[in-house]
């Protein structure tokens, strides 16, 4: 059972601002482009919404020269499963996720694409 995480503004900013940079920031410099809106948010509040926002899967986490940086999630594929074989074939899909849930402001807690179905080969067995 995944934790309901309720929405603040703060961590919407927070979103806002690693999906408004194609690069990817560190958490201090998260922190100082938060603090322009947000005046009063802790380094602790940017630390804590990072990680609730890398649980749901909205951003993603690497580590450059011992320093954490955050980037928008690429969402770039969906996976295909034979429910007969149960091959899983990933497969580009452009979706962005992240921006439909900031242009509608649904609170998503996971996503998961799988197109359920028979693969070539097993459906050319089946003829
Ligand atoms: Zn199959």
């Amino acid at each position: 059972m995944v934790e309901r995480k309720r929405w603040s503004k703060q961590s919407r900013t927070i979103l806002d601002i690693i999906y408004n940079n194609e690069e990817g920031l560190t958490a201090s410099e998260i922190y100082d482009i938060a603090r322009e809106t947000h005046p009063n948010i802790s380094l602790g509040t940017v630390y804590r919404n990072l990680r609730d926002l890398q649980d749901v899967g909205l951003i993603r986490e690497t580590t450059s020269g011992g320093v954490s940086v955050y980037f928008k999630h690429p969402f770039h594929s969906a996976y295909l499963e034979c429910d007969v074989c149960h091959s899983v074939i990933p497969v580009d899909f452009m979706l962005n996720i992240g921006d439909i849930i900031r242009s509608t402001g649904h609170d998503v807690k996971r996503w998961d694409l799988k197109l359920i179905g028979t693969c070539k080969e097993c459906l050319q067995k089946c003829t």
